[in-house]
């Protein structure tokens, strides 16, 4: 269809942009123009380059309304509008609303759906061998391994070079020889296509009675195609996943043949082997994944397959929530708790929260699973805005682990190392009798800190305000902030001593010494994101705990993610205090969280497990509610303190960080920013203070907080607030609305 006036259009770049800006339709080749509907994702001139966007609703909420309209004959015509389905009306009300929450500026939220990568890949070719049509045998040697992939070749589909020659069990080059033999010929196939669908009509496991009333009511949620969020919460091995892969058959049985999506987000994408053939083996087929360690062609065709329903069940990190479903019919947020939903770089979202939204936006069910919920999560349920599901027990004969701490006060390591003969002791019985050991420890690298034994001495970053960390296998000392690294030196920097540089504290690899020398015979491995690279490497090493080539497993939170070792039956969590220094909001909590989910690694199956925690302090509350299992003691007072203090979820809190190269510069523009903060009943403002880490990448930092009542509009007060202060060009503002980080 065309109109003969220029049609006026409102398009949102996928740039740091806070407004869409107006063009003029395309004109079709007769001179008209064509009609263009909201949604459509366009190509446009903007500045000498060319530029990705979105047609957008010229009534959406939080358009900047005053700014007075370019004429029409000084606007452009939109270059293209491309061939793909445009994006829905949820989709844009969903990134209107992740805009306006989180304030970062409408067109970076754009660019999570629209990643110009997805669009800008070429689309894939795979190449696939098939018999030739009329194919000469006339002087060809038939060998074994010749006939073999022959048979193959004829029996079933297409394939791949090297997938033919693995199901003929011979090398890829007696297929090459075939193909230049000139029997087997080689097509070109789009890569591009829909992805299998899931077969949701497959056993699934036979549930216990409490995993079929938790079943029940999330199938009758997916039933009601309604918003409506969930918790699933149940003690770790209780079987949650289990539960909400009965969620997942029901919702893909809902309209067979037609059009029900799902997603599943996970914390840590590339560490979930295990889940992936958890879900093959239930479904048939591996899911869709969406994570940063896919290349271009792969995540070009996740995405058009995600937008043109190709996708059915798809599992990705937090930006999976910005794929552009046509259908969504359940999402599922797994370890909700996970500090890692939140994204701390660009627009700062928690995937978790912006889940909830999104559901209600499709109007779909949303599950939160986890064995140790957020506080946030918890109230939600308790006070009955979201339902609770409860798994009270571990699956079958498994028992939950037994929780004891070791006071260090009483039974120190030996100077110069860090495990209690207590614990020495415990992984001595556990190796005998074939088991495997957990040590975990959150810090990477053989130690936090490298000093002068003869001037103090400390190594630092050069950019940022922390001690450089010693990596021993890479013969290092790096910075965890900004990556910096310089290679390891036995003498002093500053003085100049010789040999004089000592370590200072443990990390996972100095444990991983000490476990060796103690345990010659064991085999180790150690679990940190520095030995973890890629899935691959993951489910390497989680294969091989699982076949029981390891006998000592080193890690940090990497492995306390979900996994399920049978023979993992002893957990040594070196430093139990470690997660308590610092104390923000939610270390307590957390702390809480991350010791209960690695002491869920042990005892899965059927030999009971123990864990150890390590302590300076046991009779702090959070350790002792994981001896004593009250939780709900803990968690109580946690939740009183908050309410007292007008803490999340009692009230809402924002961070504003200011950076800048120039201290001066960033101090004065901190004060200006505080001296304009509202004052009224019930909000309160603090600092400006340093920012614990008060140097980062080089730049200053300042922070400031904003504490308000829950029934104050955050945004609201912090845009009136800025809009009145100006800041100098060098200093940057990032407005952090529910923090979790306070560095
Ligand atoms: P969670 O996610 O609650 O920690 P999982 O779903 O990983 O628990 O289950 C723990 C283990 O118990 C897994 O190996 C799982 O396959 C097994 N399991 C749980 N429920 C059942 C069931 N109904 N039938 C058979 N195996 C089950
Ligand atoms: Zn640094």
């Amino acid at each position: 269809m065309s109109y003969d006036q220029p049609q006026r259009l409102k398009v949102l770049l996928a740039l740091p942009v806070a407004q869409p800006f107006d063009y003029l339709a395309p004109l079709t080749e007769d001179g008209k123009a064509l009609l263009c509907r909201p949604g459509a994702i366009v190509r446009v001139p903007f500045g000498r380059q060319s530029r990705l966007g979105v047609i957008w609703d010229d009534d959406a909420p939080g358009l900047d309304a005053k700014a007075t309209p370019i004429p029409d004959d000084r606007l452009k015509p939109i270059e293209a509008v491309l061939d793909l389905p445009p994006m829905g009306a949820a989709m844009r009300g969903f990134i209107g609303w992740v805009s306006r929450y989180t304030m970062a500026p409408l067109g970076a939220v754009l660019r999570m759906a629209l990643p110009a990568i997805v669009i800008e890949a070429k689309a894939p070719t795979r190449r696939l061998c098939a018999p030739a049509p009329d194919a000469d045998h006339q002087g060809l040697r038939l060998t074994r391994a010749r006939k073999a992939v022959l048979d193959e070749a004829k029996s079933g589909p297409p394939q791949s070079i090297a997938a033919l020659a693995a199901a003929a069990g011979v090398s890829d080059a007696v297929v090459r020889g075939l193909v230049q033999a000139g029997v087997l010929m080689i097509t070109e196939q789009s890569g591009d296509g829909a992805f299998p669908a899931p077969d949701p009509d497959r056993l699934g496991a036979d549930l216990s009675a409490d995993q079929s009333r938790a079943a029940q009511i999330l199938c009758d949620l997916v039933v009601a195609k309604a918003f409506a969020p969930v918790l699933l919460e149940g003690v770790t091995g209780s079987g949650k996943t289990e539960v909400y892969f009965e969620a997942i058959a029901r919702a893909l049985q809902l309209d067979a043949g037609d059009d029900a999506q799902i997603l599943v987000l996970l914390p840590e994408i590339s560490l979930t082997s295990q889940w992936l053939d958890r879900f093959k083996a239930r479904f048939g087929v591996y899911p869709v994944q969406w994570h940063s360690d896919l290349g271009p062609a792969e995540r070009r065709r996740a995405w058009h397959q995600v937008a043109s329903n190709g996708a059915r069940v798809v599992v990705g990190a937090r930006s999976a929530l910005f794929l552009p479903f046509r259908a969504l019919s359940l999402i599922v947020v797994d370890e909700e708790h996970d500090p890692g939903f939140k994204q701390e770089e660009g627009v700062l979202y928690n995937a978790r929260d912006m889940a909830v939204v999104r559901a209600r936006m499709e109007a779909c069910p949303v599950i939160l699973s986890s064995a140790t919920p957020a506080l946030e999560t918890l109230l939600n349920a308790r006070e009955g805005r979201y339902r609770h599901c409860l798994l009270p027990s571990r699956f079958g004969s498994a028992q939950l682990p037994d929780i004891r701490a070791l006071d260090l006060r009483v039974d120190p390591p030996e100077s110069g190392q860090w495990l209690a003969q207590g614990l020495v002791d415990a992984v001595d019985e556990t190796l005998a009798r074939g088991e495997q050991v957990l040590l975990f420890l959150n810090r990477r690298g053989y130690a936090p800190l490298t000093l002068c034994r003869s001037c103090g001495e400390r190594l630092s970053c050069p950019h940022c305000s922390t001690w450089l960390v010693e990596h021993r296998y890479k013969r290092q000392v790096q910075c965890h902030h900004c990556g910096y690294f310089q290679p390891s030196q036995p003498d002093c920097p500053a003085c100049g001593a010789e040999d004089a540089m000592v370590a200072c504290g443990p990390g996972v690899e100095r444990v991983a010494e000490e476990a060796a020398r103690r345990w010659p015979d064991a085999r180790l491995d150690v679990m940190t994101s520095d030995t973890i690279t890629s899935p691959a490497k993951a489910r390497m090493l989680i294969g091989r705990i699982e076949a029981g080539e390891t006998d000592i497993i080193i890690g940090t939170q990497i492995i306390t993610k979900g996994y399920h070792f049978p023979m993992l039956t002893l957990v040594g969590v070196v430093d139990a205090d470690l997660g308590l220094r610092g104390g923000d909001l939610r270390a307590g909590e957390r702390c809480w969280q991350q010791l209960m989910q690695v002491a869920g690694r042990a005892g899965r199956a059927d030999r009971p497990g123990i864990v150890y925690l390590q302590s300076y302090d046991p009779s702090h509350p959070v350790t002792e509610a994981l001896i004593s299992g009250n939780r709900d003691g803990f968690l109580d007072q946690d939740i009183a303190d908050r309410r007292a203090a007008g803490m999340p979820p009692f009230g809402r809190l924002a961070a504003l960080i200011l950076s800048g190269p120039d201290l001066d510069a960033l101090n004065g523009a901190a004060k200006a920013v505080a001296r304009a903060a509202p004052m009224a009943p019930g909000i309160a403002v603090f600092g400006p203070a340093p920012a614990p880490l008060a140097r980062l990448r080089g730049q200053h930092r300042q922070r400031l907080l904003l504490q308000t009542r829950r029934d104050q509009p955050i945004q609201k007060i912090l845009k009136q607030w800025l809009a009145t202060v100006r800041l100098p060009s060098s200093v940057r503002l990032r407005v952090d609305v529910d923090p979790y980080s306070f560095l």
